[in-house]
C-alpha cells in the first residue's frame, strides 16, 4: 500500500484528533546500525502523549516521561528495539513498518514552526519488524511509513539519545476492540527478544470539548473526563480488561471520553501484553486540557 492509499484511507475515517496533514518529509541523518540484545523480559509501556507540544516541553508530564526512561539507560538494560504503536497511525488492515530510516512525520497542523523543525533520527529495525509480521497471518509488511507524533513527541523524552530502533505497528480501523487484545497476545514473542512495546495513545480522548473549553480560557478537566480515566483506572488495576473493552456501558462518561477509539485502542494492546501476574504500576495520571488523559503506565 503506497502512501497516498493510506492517506485516502485516513480521511476517510471518522477522526476526532488533531488534524492529519503530512508536511514535508526532511532526510534524515545516516545513522550507525545499532542493535544490542538485552536478556529478561522487556516491560511494557502505555503513554498518554497528549499534546504534540510535549515534544518540546519540560512539564510534570515529560519529566515523569525523562524518569521512566531512565530505567533503559544501562547498556544490559537497553531495548533492541522500541515498538509503538500509536493512535495516529490507522489503516484498513494491521501493518508493520519494515523501513530501515523511518522519516519524522509531522502529522499536525497549526503548531510553531520549531515543532515542524524537530526531527527524531532513530533508525528503524527492519529485521525485528519482519518478525513481528511472521508473529500473525493477521499483520502485513510495508515500508511506507515513518515515525508518527504519537511515537515520536513521547520517544524524544524516553530515548532522548534516539540511539535505539524504532518501528511501529498500524491500528486496524476497522476491527472491533477484541481484535487489538487478543493481537497483542500474539506480540509477546518480541518481549523475550528485548523490544520495549510501548501503546502511545490517551484513554480520556475527546478534542472538540477540549477546544470548546480551551477558547474560554477554560483549562478545568470536565467531571465526565475524571470520572472516566478513574473507572478506566480501575479496570487496569482489576484487571477487568473486557469492561475496558464495553467501556460504553460506562455510560455517559465513556461515550464522552471516548467519542472515537483511535486514542483508546493503544492501551488495549498494552493491557493486551500483561501477563497474569505482572504488575501494572501507574506512572503518571493526569486529566488536562479539559478532556484528554495522560495517564501513563507500565506492565512488567
Ligand atoms: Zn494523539
Amino acid at each position: 500500500m503506497d502512501r497516498i492509499t493510506f492517506l485516502k484511507s485516513l480521511a476517510m475515517l471518522p477522526l476526532a484528533t488533531c488534524n492529519m496533514k503530512i508536511q514535508d518529509f526532511p532526510k534524515i541523518m545516516e545513522q550507525p546500525a545499532f542493535a544490542k540484545a538485552t536478556t529478561g523480559k522487556m516491560p511494557v509501556l502505555f503513554v498518554g502523549h497528549g499534546s504534540p507540544m510535549n515534544a518540546l516541553e519540560d512539564n510534570a508530564f515529560t519529566r515523569s516521561l525523562r524518569k521512566l526512561g531512565e530505567q533503559f539507560k544501562e547498556e544490559d538494560k537497553k531495548p533492541a528495539a522500541i515498538l509503538v504503536v500509536s493512535a495516529h497511525w490507522l489503516t484498513r488492515g494491521s501493518y508493520v513498518n519494515i523501513a530501515p530510516k523511518p522519516e519524522t512525520i509531522h502529522d499536525f497542523g497549526g503548531f510553531p514552526q520549531a515543532l515542524f523543525d524537530a526531527q527524531y533520527p532513530a533508525p528503524g529495525s527492519p529485521e525485528l519488524a519482519k518478525e513481528t509480521a511472521k508473529l500473525s497471518a493477521l499483520i502485513h509488511e510495508t515500508d511506507d511509513w515513518g515515525l508518527d507524533h504519537g511515537a515520536w513527541t513521547i520517544l524524544m523524552h524516553l530515548f532522548p539519545e534516539a540511539d535505539v530502533p524504532v518501528f511501529q505497528l498500524s491500528i486496524d480501523y476497522y476491527q472491533p476492540l477484541q481484535y487489538h487484545l487478543d493481537l497483542a497476545q500474539q506480540l509477546d514473542a518480541l518481549r523475550e527478544k528485548g523490544v520495549l512495546i510501548i501503546g502511545s495513545g490517551n484513554i480520556v480522548h475527546n478534542l472538540r470539548l477540549s477546544m470548546e473549553r480551551l477558547r474560554n480560557g477554560d483549562t478545568r478537566p470536565y467531571d465526565w473526563a475524571v470520572e472516566f480515566d478513574a473507572w478506566a483506572k480501575e479496570k487496569i488495576a482489576s484487571r477487568d480488561f473486557q469492561s475496558l473493552i464495553a467501556y460504553e456501558k460506562a455510560g455517559e462518561a465513556g461515550k464522552l471520553s471516548v467519542p472515537t477509539p483511535d486514542h483508546y485502542i493503544p492501551m488495549l494492546y498494552s493491557l493486551g501484553l500483561a501477563g497474569e501476574k505482572e504488575e501494572i504500576k501507574q506512572a503518571y495520571e493526569e486529566v488536562t486540557l479539559g478532556g484528554i488523559s495522560m495517564r501513563t503506565f507500565q506492565v512488567g
